[in-house]
């Protein structure tokens, strides 16, 4: 989530260094053949075999390589990506083409070869070739956008009704891109009568490979053709769908009357959650239902710098808000294993000109364009900027190890990335908190919110020490929080040197064998602690002090032994300690803590009445994390937790 800081911020937005004259001259490809490119390379041989493999490297830029695949597609292992290499023929030469795995997300033989059939026609845009020192020719593709499929080579005599046969065949057995290669042969065949169906076929294989943006381009064509063809609008609905443009999805469907209610109704529910920020999660929080399917929300939320140079962009709050208010809801643009999720995030580039625009303006350092995160504005892929996307492959790399984090704090946890709230900065006294439901993230204010504010989010467990939290930001994002709490606490340590001894004392604690001994010496610190701060004049900054201590003050609080000559009690209450952890970080995973410590008052364990103004500050809790909810909900959730329920939702 830590914001990425290079030193030379790079523009990005909209096509960056090159002029459009440029672009269009990019654009203009023509056919060269294979005796072309060895004829430069062999210009080159002499260099090229002094040299490692794969160093010499020629561009064909502008133009673009005419073949067939004569033999089955392969994998090798190529240090960080794991590429296909399949043969290209042309007058009797072979040509190896290297397809880079971050564009093809396939990692098994079997996929490859769905993708790249033997006997496929192929057109490569931008080719780039390279020549091994044994003299071999390399095309290297990282874009599988600058493939065009034209169709698969068919034995001669083959009629034009027995491929589409075939191609139904193969739409039937989900075997899309075979489908895709034979539907293009029906297409490309002069007065082909069945042209719109071999069209929305076509379409719905491209879906299936979840190739969005070439499904849209089928639709548009067989609609072209025919403005009624029923099968397309569902597929069109189907499409939309799948790029979060509900109510253009909600059309089609109707357009197309083969939608089923239930399709109908998800739209209509999706639409909904989108335009009023209304979410219904009361079963999914109380374990009863699976997390329900969402659709993105943007609240009243833009994009600044931050005021601390350091801190560059941030997110602050266009007007004044309420605690509990849901701000965004977020899904992620991919979720995978660690080293899966670079492929993933291309794929995404694929499917959304909006997220490949999203990840490059998140990989520069400028405030972007809210416009580009409105759920309502879905990008459809444009011709001209295919060009951007060979960028992208350095960016979301970066992408992945500045702003991507784990789903759960476990090592074996997926990791995913989510554009927008991975601008929110640090602080130590964060004013939103945000919770996981499924891959969505929903942040809300975990408290009341002025116009312009910045909103911030703790980045750890921001209820330690401040030598403690200095040394996280530092190490694990490289910057030091400048936040209010931090600098009331950098004063108090530098005033009086009992406070980093604290912190030493706590760590040498925690080491303690002896459990009893341990506690024992955590509880002393505490009141020692206590007897510091109670010179404090704000309260507020008593709470900020004593959440950095709350190791020491749980074992106070939580783990008291009656013959224990550090009082801790008799100074703190439980419920200030709860005030306290409320002050500080509201409805970042601290309602579980705030039971605990409610109950720990009560005079005999296992009650569970506890006071009417613990209960209050709970539900206040409750309202940071979940927003408004109604009472009768409310009580059944704080009397399961007080019961020992252990909900999901509350883990962090
Ligand atoms: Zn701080």
């Amino acid at each position: 989530m830590a914001p990425h800081r290079s030193k030379d911020p790079v523009p990005v937005l909209g096509p960056p260094a090159l002029g459009k004259q440029k672009i269009l001259d990019l654009l203009k490809f023509r056919p060269i053949d294979f005796a072309e490119i060895q004829k430069s390379l062999r210009e080159n041989a002499e260099e090229a075999a002094k040299v490692k493999n794969g160093e010499n490297k020629v561009e064909f830029s502008g133009r673009s390589l005419l073949g067939t695949l004569s033999r089955d597609a392969g994998i090798i292992k190529d240090g960080m990506r794991v590429s296909s290499a399949i043969a290209e023929r042309s007058d009797g030469d072979f040509v190896y083409l290297l397809v880079s795995n971050f564009a093809l997300s396939s990692t098994t033989v079997e996929e490859v070869r769905m993708h790249f059939p033997k006997g496929a026609r192929v057109k490569i845009k931008h080719p780039r070739a390279l020549c091994t020192a044994k003299g071999r020719v390399i095309i290297e593709i990282h874009n599988p956008m600058y493939i065009d499929f034209l169709g698969i080579e068919v034995p001669d005599g083959l009629t034009v009704e027995k491929i589409w046969e075939e191609a139904s065949a193969a739409l039937e057995k989900k075997d899309y891109v075979r489908a895709i290669h034979l539907l293009t042969r029906c297409i490309d065949e002069e007065g082909y009568k069945n042209k719109v169906e071999a069209l929305s076929k076509r379409c719905q294989a491209w879906l299936g490979l979840n190739c969005y943006e070439r499904a849209f381009e089928d639709a548009k064509r067989a609609h072209v053709v025919d403005s009624t063809h029923r099968h397309t609008y569902l597929l069109k609905g189907q499409l939309f769908l799948g790029l979060q443009k509900f109510r253009a999805a909600l059309d089609s469907f109707y357009r197309s009357g083969l939608a089923d209610d239930d399709t109908m109704k998800r739209c209509a529910r999706l639409i909904e959650q989108r335009d009023t920020g209304n979410y219904e999660l009361r079963e999914f929080i109380l374990g009863k239902s699976k997390a329900p399917e969402v659709g993105d929300y943007l609240g009243p939320v833009r994009m600044g710098m931050a005021a601390d140079e350091e801190k560059g962009r941030g997110l602050f709050a266009t007007e004044e808000i309420k605690a509990g208010q849901l701000l965004l809801v977020w899904n992620a643009a991919a979720v995978a294993p660690r080293e899966d999720l670079p492929a993933k995030l291309m794929r995404k580039c694929l499917t959304s000109r909006k997220s490949l625009f999203q990840f490059l303006g998140l990989d520069s350092e400028l405030a972007m364009e809210m416009g580009l995160f409105k759920p309502t504005n879905v990008l459809i892929h444009d011709q001209q900027q295919d060009y951007i996307w060979f960028d992208a492959v350095p960016a979301i790399a970066k992408l992945c190890s500045s702003y991507a984090f784990q789903i759960e704090d476990k090592p074996e946890s997926p990791m995913g990335l989510w554009t927008l709230p991975a601008l929110i900065n640090h602080s130590c006294v964060p004013n939103v908190s945000q919770q996981m439901v499924g891959t969505a993230l929903f942040v809300r204010a975990a408290r009341n919110i002025r116009a312009e504010e910045e909103l911030t989010l703790p980045y750890m467990d921001v209820k330690k020490p401040l030598d403690e939290r200095m040394y996280w930001t530092d190490s694990r994002w490289g910057f030091t929080c400048k936040c209010l709490r931090c600098r009331v606490e950098a004063r108090l340590h530098a005033q009086r040197p009992e406070f980093p001894c604290f912190h030493a004392r706590m760590r040498e604690a925690a080491k303690r064998k002896d459990r009893a001994e341990a506690l024992e010496e955590l509880r002393r610190i505490a009141v020692e602690v206590e007897d510091q701060i109670a010179t404090l004049a704000s309260p507020v900054e008593r709470d900020w002090v004593r959440t950095s201590y709350y190791l020491a003050y749980r074992a106070g609080l939580l783990e008291r032994s009656s013959d224990s000559p550090a009082k801790l009690s008799s100074r703190v209450s439980a419920y200030q300690m709860m005030a306290a952890l409320h002050a500080t970080c509201p409805g970042y995973g601290i309602v579980r803590e705030m039971v605990a410590l409610a109950k720990s008052a009560l005079p005999s364990p296992g009650m569970e009445a506890i006071s009417e103004k613990s209960r209050l500050l709970i539900e206040k809790e409750f309202l940071c994390v979940l927003g408004e909810q109604k009472r009768e909900f409310l009580d059944v959730f704080v009397d399961e937790l007080l019961k020992g329920a252990d909900f999901d939702i509350l883990r962090t």
